[in-house]
Formats: C-alpha cells, sequence, structure tokens
C-alpha cells in the first residue's frame, strides 16, 4: 500500500504544489496547502487573512500560532480521515512539534516526510518564470530571496526531525514534472 499520510518538505519553487495535485489526483486524499489557505483568507478578508498578509509579502513566515490554527482545523475535517498531503507544513521546529502532538492525539502518524531538493539558481528562475505566468504577488527577485533565505534556515533544519522518526525519504526535484512525479511515487511505496 502507498504512504496516504504525506508531507512534501522542499524549499519555494521545488515543485510541492505541482506534485500535490498529481497524488490528489490519483490517491484521492486531500491538499493541505497552508499557503494556498493564507491566500485564500486574505483574499476574503477574514481576520486570519488580515494577520497574515504583510509577513507573506516580504517572504516572511507567518507566527507559528496563525499558521498551527489554521493547520489544526484542517486536519480536523473529513476528507484527512483517510489521509493527507502536507504541503508547506510545517515550515519551523516548533510547527513540526505541534503537528507531531496534534497526529499523536488523533491515534495517527506520519507515513513518509518527502524531502524535494532542487539548486537554488534553478529555484529562482522556476519562481521568476510563475511570477510571470502567475502573478504572484510574493514572486519578485527580492521576496524570492528572502524565502529562500527563511527556507534554509528555518525548514531545512526539519529534514533532520523527520530522518530521526525514520520517515523521511529524499527525492531528486530536477527534471520534467513526469520525473519527479515517478520518483516521488517510489517514495511512496
Ligand atoms: P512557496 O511557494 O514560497 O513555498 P507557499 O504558497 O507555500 O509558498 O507560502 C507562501 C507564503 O505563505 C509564505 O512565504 C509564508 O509567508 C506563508 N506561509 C505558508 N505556509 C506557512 C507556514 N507553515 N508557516 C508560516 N508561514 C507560512
Amino acid at each position: 500500500m502507498s504512504a496516504t499520510r504525506l508531507l512534501l518538505l522542499g524549499p519555494p519553487g521545488a515543485g510541492k504544489g505541482t506534485q500535490a495535485e498529481r497524488i490528489v489526483a490519483e490517491a484521492g486524499i486531500p491538499q493541505i496547502s497552508t499557503g494556498d489557505m493564507l491566500r485564500a483568507a486574505s483574499a476574503a478578508g477574514t481576520e486570519v487573512g488580515k494577520q497574515a498578509q504583510g509577513y507573506m509579502s516580504r517572504g516572511e513566515l507567518v507566527p507559528d500560532e496563525v499558521v498551527i490554527g489554521v493547520a489544526r482545523e484542517r486536519l480536523a475535517q473529513d476528507d484527512a480521515k483517510r489521509g493527507f498531503i502536507l504541503d508547506g507544513f510545517p515550515r519551523t521546529a516548533a510547527q513540526a512539534e505541534a503537528l507531531d502532538r496534534l497526529l499523536a492525539d488523533a491515534g495517527v502518524a506520519l507515513e513518509r516526510c518527502i524531502a524535494i531538493s532542487v539548486d537554488e539558481e534553478e529555484l529562482v528562475q522556476r519562481l521568476l518564470k510563475r511570477a510571470e505566468i502567475e502573478g504572484r504577488a510574493d514572486d519578485n527577485e527580492e521576496t524570492i530571496r528572502n524565502r529562500m533565505r527563511v527556507y534554509r534556515e528555518q525548514t531545512e533544519p526539519l529534514i533532520a526531525h523527520y530522518r530521526k522518526s525514520g520517515v523521511l525519504v529524499e527525492v531528486d526535484g530536477r527534471g520534467d514534472i513526469d520525473t519527479v512525479a515517478a520518483r516521488i511515487a517510489e517514495a511512496r511505496d
């Protein structure tokens, strides 16, 4: 059986969202993207959206307590009982610990953390291209560099956390979408 409680970890532009959508289509488990949820909250003008907006536009992390609340509510929904693909959460040690506790309380465990690696210059090029196509407010070069730095300092150390818990699989994120999807499918087996 392929793993269904997954975390995709990787720098901005590594393809987490794209690959998560593939898995949603194939395995019918929901994608839980805190970035997408925060953007939706911000567009809808909710309290959470207002709290998150400024951080997001600067490429900084939204405070842990805000993001943990968003993730907790989403994971508690019915469709997440069959499994989930976390994309963009956790991003800090405190978030990872909160997730460990949340899952333990629910009596389940993360089955795989799939860490996708791509070198930084390729990432910046991919994100600048996405900026032209999608026009996302945080896809300009200065903010992109900042998101990379935040990733290296705060999120990359989580790789060691998941290696320690025995669920880590590292996947090469270079190449086209199908090639990377095949590597991820293998990592879920
Ligand atoms: P990226 O493509 O840069 O990985 P996301 O769509 O996942 O972007 O997130 C965009 C922004 O949303 C982040 O730069 C950050 O401000 C905020 N964000 C998303 N998830 C989190 C999180 N888990 N913790 C803190 N901030 C977050």
